[in-house]
């Protein structure tokens, strides 16, 4: 047995070295740009956090199993790694036995002989290879060739991940002959439980041989498939709980990360501030956790399958954006890293001949690693980042890449230029006076039951025993249709007795739609005026109907010290119904589906209240779209995109309305006032070609709520 002991432990040397190698080379390109100094921090600070959503999402795989049978598949494969790792302790410790006494006939220490433990690791190899069968079908069903676009394995690399599917069946194989073999030989540690490898041996012969051979075998895969994991997207092994260990929490939705350069939050006073830095415009400009990132990917197309920019025919797909900049840094990476002072010892072979070009090459531009339509057509909609099920953060660089165009380069769809010099001139994106922002109080004063309906605003300070300021937000305060659902809610406080006041004139954007430009100045420069009217006013608890005004004030503004209580008014108004503050009486007898709008829901998790409202009013008869919750589609209009043109493919709002159409319903309803008008726009486009019926209309569910406590028509 001597010689079987020195071919394996040769081989795993040789292995081990190579792998190593190449292990150093990616930490060292990771971290060729800016640290990310608030990951580490966040993760020290929140270790409870981190350790559950390591058992969770890592151990448990929750964000794979909401995709049964290749959740189902993949859960059996994952913890085959583990628990095989105990075969691969037994063929090691066998081999360096046989080599010292002639005979391979290890056994763990203390637990190796338990019957339990040969079972379940029989069990386990079983099952990956059960699973190996169910992704060989998924992959078949799935090929690009025959589903185009629409397989989520479009784009990705095919011939790997079948290689990978052939290593480890190899190594399944090979285990059952290494052990079935040792059990015909009296060398498996187990005398019970391992019920595939004791009746194999019972078929097998005799043989010293082909045990020897079986093990080397049996080593040897795993030692050429560790070396190709850490070449390929397999690696995600490694780095995939790293990646779910730095990734925001609880999940990179909600608010948009701060803008940092060199680790630290951009301070826009600071004169030393180098502007020429704002954003990430080269690959080298990335953080170690945007290189995570990339070598996370396991490029299963998840994310693609539900980006509503890839479904509409748009060039943007989530997975493609992190594989187009994986593999420019891999080509230019001993540049990068000689750059940065590393050696720059390991190139890419497959790297273009003309590497230095490429490493000027911008991240986007028209020659840019990222086309600038790829970029634009994002709607930050969260799509991508919800279902990634290794917390690949799509949005943070989606973010990044925009500042940078817009604060670097000011190259952005011309169209949004309006806004943004709206935003700047009047505090709002419509550009209308900041004293129209009151005209839906005079309105609604004059329009209830014939008495005047009183509406508080803020005069400095919070008027004594108001509980809530009511942020209207610029669509509430100046868009007609949104502006209904601003009249209904302030009707439904004042019934169920919930004393509010609103700013009126004084209220400013959030400045979210210039966030999502990638214009953080501008943000900035409204959140900071906002916060110091809210300080000032003693403001404590805010209730805002506009899903991006809540998330930007709930989520982002405690970043610049503006820290309040903040609901959506579907919360509200659902605890309301809940404490018999607000009673629907008047039944409504129409068949309604809701849309979910994404920044209430997949970036808040507020899915529920919207729903339970409407099941508390009367008549209501509800009909869920195919994609709702958090696997919602978007209405086209966040990430800024609501202010620009959207010229290829098919409209996002048209899509969606499309599948609202096949519920038959008599309304939609919804919860967030840009998705009003975007589905608004769709269903009047498909009154006027006959495809909806002339009564269909969106409604917030608010307007449902106050029609059925109210009993007006
Ligand atoms: S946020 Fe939405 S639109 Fe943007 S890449 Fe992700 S899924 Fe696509
Ligand atoms: S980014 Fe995440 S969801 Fe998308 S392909 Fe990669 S691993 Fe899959």
């Amino acid at each position: 047995m001597l010689w079987v002991a020195i071919i394996g432990l040769v081989m795993t040397v040789l292995a081990v070295a190579v792998a190593g190698r190449r292990t150093l080379f990616l930490y060292k390109l990771a971290t060729v740009g800016p640290p990310a100094p608030e990951r580490v921090e966040y993760a020290k600070a929140h270790a409870g956090e981190e350790i559950k959503a390591q058992l969770v999402e890592v151990f448990g795989q929750k964000k794979l199993l909401k995709w049964t049978p290749s959740g189902v598949a993949h859960f059996f494969v994952m913890w085959a790694f583990f628990i095989l790792l105990t075969v691969y302790v037994e063929a090691y410790g066998a081999i360096i036995q046989g080599a010292i006494t002639g005979r391979p006939n290890f056994h763990i220490p203390l637990v190796g002989t338990w019957a339990v433990l040969g079972f379940l690791q029989d069990f386990i190899a079983v099952a990956c290879l059960l699973g190996l069968v169910a992704f060989a079908i998924i992959r078949m069903k799935n090929s690009p060739k025959t589903l185009g676009r629409d397989s989520r394995f479009s784009g990705s690399h095919l011939g790997g991940a079948w290689l990978v599917l052939f290593m480890i069946f190899n190594i399944i194989w090979t285990l059952f002959l290494a052990r079935g073999a040792a059990s015909a030989n009296g060398n498996l540690p187990y005398d019970s439980g391992a019920f595939v490898s004791i009746p194999l041996g019972n078929l097998l012969p005799q043989s010293e041989l082909l045990e020897e051979i079986a093990l080397l075998l049996h080593i040897g895969f795993m030692l050429v498939f560790l070396v190709i994991v850490v070449n390929s997207k397999h690696l995600h092994i490694f780095t995939a709980p790293l990646n779910v260990l730095f990734s925001r929490r609880p999940d990179g939705l909600g608010a948009a990360p701060e803008m940092r350069v060199d680790g630290k939050p951009v301070d826009f006073e600071d004169e030393d501030l180098d502007p020429e830095r704002l954003g990430r415009g080269k690959i080298g400009d990335t953080t170690w956790k945007g290189f995570l990132d990339f070598y996370s990917c396991t490029e299963c197309g998840r994310c693609q399958s539900q980006c509503p920019a890839w479904n509409t025919d748009k060039p943007l797909s989530p997975k493609m954006l992190i594989l187009d900049q994986r593999d420019h840094a891999f080509a230019v990476a001993p540049y990068l890293m000689a750059a940065k002072g590393g050696d720059g010892a390991e190139a890419n072979p497959h790297a273009d001949t003309d590497v230095l070009a490429l490493l000027e090459k911008p991240l986007v531009g028209e020659d840019g690693v990222i086309h600038p339509d790829v970029l634009w057509s994002c709607t930050n909609c969260g799509a991508c980042v919800e279902q990634c099920p290794v917390d690949i953060e799509h949005i943070d660089h989606i973010l990044d890449m925009r500042r940078y165009q817009v604060m670097v380069e000011s190259s952005f769809p011309s169209e949004a230029g309006v806004m943004v010099k709206n935003l700047e001139n009047k505090g709002n994106p419509w550009g209308m006076s900041e004293m129209k922002r009151a005209d839906w109080i005079e309105e609604l004063a004059t329009s209830v039951d014939g008495q005047r309906f009183e509406v508080q605003l803020v005069d400095e300070k919070m008027p004594e025993d108001t509980e809530y300021l009511f942020w209207v937000g610029c669509a509430g305060a100046l868009e007609d249709r949104a502006k209904k659902t601003t009249k209904a809610v302030a009707e439904l406080l004042h019934i169920a007795g919930v004393k509010f006041a609103v700013l009126g004139p004084a209220e400013a954007c959030t400045g979210d739609p210039a966030r999502r430009l990638g214009m953080e100045y501008l943000f900035n420069m409204l959140a900071q005026q906002n916060i110091e009217t809210l300080n000032e006013a003693g403001v404590k608890k805010i209730v805002a109907t506009c899903p991006h005004c809540f998330n930007t004030l709930a989520n982002e503004y405690p970043q610049l010290g503006g820290t309040y209580e903040v609901v959506h008014h579907t919360q509200l108004l659902s605890k309301l119904v809940d404490e018999g503050l607000l009673t629907p009486v008047t039944p409504i007898e129409e068949k309604i589906t809701y849309h979910d709008p994404c920044f209430l829901g997949r970036h808040n998790k507020v899915y529920s209240q919207p729903r339970d409202i409407m099941s508390k009013v009367p008549g209501v008869q509800t009909q869920e779209m195919h994609r709702h919750k958090d696997r919602g589609f978007c209405c086209g209009a966040g990430g800024a995109r609501m202010w620009m043109e959207e010229r290829i493919g098919k409209r996002i709002n048209t899509e969606r309305v499309d599948e609202a159409l096949t519920t038959n319903p008599d309304t939609v309803s919804t919860a967030c006032p840009f998705c009003m008008v975007m589905l608004g726009d769709a269903i009047n486009e498909k009154k006027n070609s006959g495809e909806a019926k002339e009564s269909l209309e969106v409604v917030d569910v608010a307007q449902l709520l106050i029609k059925s406590v109210k009993g007006a028509s």
